[in-house]
Order: C-alpha cells, then structure tokens, then sequence
C-alpha cells in the first residue's frame, strides 16, 4: 500500500503483510491488538507501519462533526483517532465501520471498504433552521460544514439533521 493509506484493526487483522506495509495507524491500535490478537501483533511488529497520532485540534473536529451527524455515539477513540488522521493529512481510509464510513464521506474522507460490501446506503444531511425551520443551501466544503452559520431568512442558529 502507498504510504498515504490509514488501516482500521480489521485491516490490520485480516490483511495480507505485504499489504499493510507502509500504511499509517494509531498506536492504539497496538493495544487493541495485544489484547485480542497477541500473535498477530507480533507480526505487524516486524512489519512497516508507520504507527502516528493526530493533532489534538483534529479529534476534537471529527468529535465536534460526529456530534453534528449523530455517528459519534458509536466510534471508540480509536475509530476517532483513525478519522483524524485521515482527515489531518488528507489520507484514504480503509474500515469496514458503517459509523466511521458515514462520518469520513461527510467530512469529506476518502474511504475503501477491508472486505464486506461496504456502506449499503450513505445517509445525507440537510441544514435547517431552528426557528423559521427552512432548509438552508448545502455548504459544499467541509471547512463550511464545521461552521454552519446563521439562517439566512431570520438569522436564528440553525442545525443538522439527517434527510429522511
Ligand atoms: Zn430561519
């Protein structure tokens, strides 16, 4: 894999080595594995992982959007480690986690799955405001979606909300 590739634990448990060499994880991830899968960790040990951290200012973002689309309830610290690195350094991630697939199309990830299907269905989101309640124009980046702004009819705080 290029060295620009961010690996879930699954990819780490069910990958070929010669795959997972040079791809980026968190050093969390060590841990999980120590505890669940003592001899694979072994081997990824001798391997070439670049094993890395995310800036503070990243988790926080992702929690602060994973808030916003309501995936944040369901990602561990490891999952939000792993978004953020994706996201810091604009890296592709690989993660069979429909919760994490979710939160990496919105915030703008590129993503693969490991092995299953992948995302059956990719919810979307609309911004609506809170007091005169009209859906308000789609920011196209994801800078702009860190920052919804204000109703542009009343100016009142608007929100996220899942389309149904
Ligand atoms: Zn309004």
């Amino acid at each position: 894999m290029a060295n620009d590739t961010v690996v879930d634990t699954g990819a780490l448990i069910s990958w070929p080595i010669s795959k997972l060499i040079g791809s980026i994880a968190s050093p969390k991830q060590k841990k999980e594995l120590g505890k669940f899968y003592p001899e694979r960790l072994e081997i990824i040990n001798a391997i070439d992982i670049i094993w890395r951290t995310p800036k503070l200012e990243s988790i926080n973002n992702v929690i602060n959007i994973g808030k916003n689309t309501g995936d944040i309830a369901g990602l561990s610290p490891v999952d939000i480690e792993l978004l953020a690195l994706a996201f810091e350094n604009n890296y592709v991630l690989f993660t069979d986690d429909y919760r994490m697939q979710n939160l990496a199309e919105f915030i703008g990830i590129k993503w693969y799955v490991i092995e299953t299907e992948g995302i059956k269905e990719v919810w979307s989101w609309e911004i609506v405001c809170k007091g005169c309640k009209k859906i308000q124009p789609d920011p196209k980046s994801p800078l702009m979606r860190k920052n919804l702004g204000d109703c542009r009819d009343c100016g009142s705080e608007v929100k996220l909300r899942r389309k149904k």
